[in-house]
């Protein structure tokens, strides 16, 4: 059983007849089509998978539905359904090695990285199994009268259509995955067309730890078609989508005319605001000086929470960007399998080509170059055909910049100062997002009301980048729509019923005839 899950490579074994999964049947696409997945540090076909199409999700949700309604999934125990989510999170352990590498050569993040994103993973599917496991069976009201007795239940929606980018292609799918399944849901689960394969390798291990057929169904295939079938389709109950925001608003238009829940997980242009006195002693500084460049370089920079908006106290902004410049000009980039690479290549030609786009147009704009600026020179674990460019300092940036407005999505940050707290406040507000933000200072009084007023979904105080599954991750503005992770994050996927049931029934006789 175990062995059939991995190839030649030692990887999970994805390929074009294991990649569309519907009804608990592994299948091709109705049309037949296929689609490469191409490994971005050389550019290479790694595997293949089927590329679906409108009519492949028609069956998939055909099937969800079929489950949800005459399956066993939705009247299991919330007992049952918590220890299906842990046996998840013990096959994904087992396979951290294999999975970790497969995410490595799909999204082109390090080996490393992969494998913190399947610990990640089995962490959110434990914390939802814990969630359910842990509440009563429902919430009793006091109606104010002895004859009453009301209690609020909640239920599944229903069949979810579930759309992921290719970022944290994982790590996305299970923020919804393990909550839509806690609640007793069945889905559909789109991922991103060019990083589906760890999205399929996670199906079959539920399969494996024993999820009915029906309740999960993969569709692979591009967000115009399969993504636009399965935000508008009449039979599918809620859409939760993560991804940017221009189609982000298409899905919430196509689920808005059906009357759907919807949930959006959108980008982010995150600042990461830095006072002075967090720079007052050298390790103070050595420290915020590395974080900033964590925040905004980690996976080059394809992390919708990126800190990619350094803000900084006038009086430091020298100092702390020329070392800032010189650490980010030291970051080793390469295929992100080879031991002692720290970055990968940006997942795609387009992505690249979109950065590049974005630092001409800063250039144009009057922002300095400090650092990068360009693709690398190809070495020995940096093919010349690889998606790499390199970290990206951008000083002497003001908010009638572009690249300062708009989400980049690569390993670019630009660099803004300001005087005085109120300042520092209004830039870090001063975005039609609000994912997330930081500020660094060793004042505790100027750290809660800076936090305070910042008005993104996430502050962190003195760090960049930790989230909790306890915690709720999401967006002000334009970041998004509902919730992720914590409570709101389960309560995404369910309905409440109030039941209110008359103890001692009689008439009303408020129509007297
Ligand atoms: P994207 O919007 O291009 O694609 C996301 C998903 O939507 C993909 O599966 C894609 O195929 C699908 N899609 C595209 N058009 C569609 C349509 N018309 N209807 C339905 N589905 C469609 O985003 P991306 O480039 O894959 O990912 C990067 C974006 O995701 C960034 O903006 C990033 O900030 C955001 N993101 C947000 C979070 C968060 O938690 N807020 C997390 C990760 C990524």
């Amino acid at each position: 059983m175990r062995r059939s899950r991995y190839g030649t490579e030692g990887i999970h074994d994805v390929s074009v007849q294991h990649s569309i999964h519907v009804g608990g049947e592994w299948r091709h696409a109705l049309s037949g089509a296929t689609r490469d997945i191409i490994d971005p540090s050389d550019a290479k076909p790694f595997a293949q998978v089927a590329e679906g199409g409108a009519e492949d999700v028609d069956e998939a949700v055909a099937a969800a539905r079929a489950a949800f309604e005459d399956g066993p999934w939705r009247r299991t125990s919330v007992a049952e359904r918590a220890a299906l989510l842990r046996r998840t999170a013990d096959l994904l352990v087992c396979d951290r090695e294999s999975l970790g590498l497969l995410e490595s050569r799909d999204a082109g993040k390090t080996v490393e990285e992969g494998r913190v994103d399947v610990d990640c993973v089995a962490d959110a599917f434990r914390y939802f199994a814990d969630l359910v496991r842990g509440e009563a069976a429902g919430r009793v009201v006091d109606a104010g009268s002895d004859t009453v007795h009301s209690v609020v239940v909640y239920e599944p929606v229903g069949v979810c259509s579930l759309i992921t980018p290719w970022n944290y292609p994982l790590l996305q799918a299970s923020w919804k995955i393990a909550p839509a399944l806690a609640a007793g849901n069945t889905f559909v689960i789109k991922p991103s067309e060019i990083t589906p394969l760890t999205t399929v390798a996670l199906i079959r291990l539920l399969g494996e730890a024993g999820l009915p057929a029906g309740v999960a169904n993969v569709v692979t295939g591009p967000g115009e078609t399969v993504g636009a079938r399965l935000a508008e389709h009449p039979d599918v109950d809620l859409v939760s989508f993560t991804g940017g925001l221009v189609s982000g608003t298409k899905v919430a238009r196509a689920a808005a005319a059906g009357v759907k829940k919807v949930a959006l997980e959108l980008g982010g242009k995150n600042p990461n605001v830095v006072f002075a006195d967090a720079c007052a002693t050298s390790e103070g500084f050595d420290t915020a000086v590395d974080q900033a460049l964590n925040a905004a370089f980690i996976h080059s920079g394809q992390v919708c929470s990126a800190g990619s908006r350094l803000i900084i106290e006038e009086s430091v902004r020298e100092r702390f960007v020329a070392e800032l410049a010189r650490r980010a000009g030291k970051i080793r980039l390469g295929r992100g399998t080879e031991s002692g690479v720290e970055c990968g290549p940006l997942v795609s030609e387009q992505q690249r080509a979109r950065t590049e786009e974005y630092v001409a147009s800063a250039i144009g704009e009057g922002a300095v170059v400090r650092c990068g600026g360009k693709r690398p020179e190809p070495s020995d674990v940096r093919p010349a055909t690889g998606y790499f460019y390199e970290p990206t300092v951008l000083d002497q940036c003001h908010r009638g910049m572009r690249v300062v407005r708009e989400e980049v999505f690569g390993p670019v940050l630009t660099v803004e100062t300001f005087l005085t707290e109120e300042e520092a406040v209004a830039l870090g507000n001063d975005t039609e997002y609000g994912l997330a933000g930081a500020v660094w200072t060793s004042d505790s009084g100027r750290a809660r009301r800076v936090a305070g007023r910042l008005r993104h979904g996430t502050v962190w105080i003195n760090d960049f980048h930790p989230y909790l599954p306890q915690a709720e991750w999401g967006g002000f503005g334009k970041s998004g729509v509902g919730r992720e992770l914590g409570p709101s994050g389960l309560a995404e996927y369910r309905e409440p019923k109030h039941v209110y049931e008359n103890l001692s029934a009689a008439p009303v006789r408020w129509f007297r005839g």
